[in-house]
Parts: C-alpha cells; sequence; structure tokens
C-alpha cells in the first residue's frame, strides 16, 4: 500500500513536469513558427495557423508581442504599428483590419492613484 502511494505521488508530479516542458517545447516551436512566418510570406498563414494551433493544443498562449506581429483576419505578417497611448494600434497592410492593444495593462494599478 506504502509503495502505491508513493508512486501516485511521484506520477502526478512527473505529469506536471511533463506538461510544464511540453508547454515549453510549444512555445519554441511557436517562436520558430513565426520566425518562418515572416521569412517566407507565402507559407505564413499555414505558419500561424499551425502556431496557434500548438498553442491551444498544449495551453499554452502566444506571447503577446508575437500576436502584436501578425493580422489575425488574414494571417500575414505585414503589419504596421502604431503607439497611441494606452494603446498600440496594429493595422494590417494586406487586408487594412485594425486591432487595437492596451499598452499599459501592467501600470494600470500605478496609474489609477
Ligand atoms: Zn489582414
Amino acid at each position: 500500500m506504502e509503495k502505491e502511494e508513493t508512486l501516485g505521488k511521484s506520477d502526478k508530479r512527473a505529469f506536471e513536469k511533463k506538461l510544464k516542458s511540453n508547454q515549453k517545447l510549444a512555445l519554441e516551436r511557436i517562436y520558430r513558427l513565426f520566425e518562418l512566418a515572416g521569412s517566407n510570406e507565402k507559407y505564413s498563414k499555414r505558419y500561424l495557423m499551425l502556431a496557434k494551433r500548438i498553442g491551444e493544443k498544449t495551453r499554452t498562449s502566444i506571447p503577446k508581442k508575437l500576436k502584436q506581429q501578425y493580422c489575425k483576419n488574414c494571417y500575414s505578417m505585414k503589419v504596421a504599428c502604431e503607439e497611441k497611448e494606452p494603446f498600440l494600434i496594429i493595422k494590417c497592410k494586406k487586408c487594412g483590419k485594425i486591432k487595437k492593444y492596451g499598452i499599459k495593462e501592467k501600470d494600470h494599478k500605478k496609474t489609477a492613484n
């Protein structure tokens, strides 16, 4: 009985560790896919969709920095960034879609006072 208990515990720990390393790997892949998408316009949509799918599958959120580099509408990497506080405005050069990101989220508490 004792043995079983300890085995169960270590199994759980191993699973958690595995999950984290999976996410780490997923993140590495996502970065790589974004890199590829940026250098190969023809396949950028495919790479970005794949990156998105990896993120969903492994429950890894795509870093904000990367999210701001492509258009969610047409998956083009040709976007123009413009800072207009408190927003970061991303405009797609291909389809004209405009996306706003809040850039002062983390300082929100500070500025509230
Ligand atoms: Zn677009």
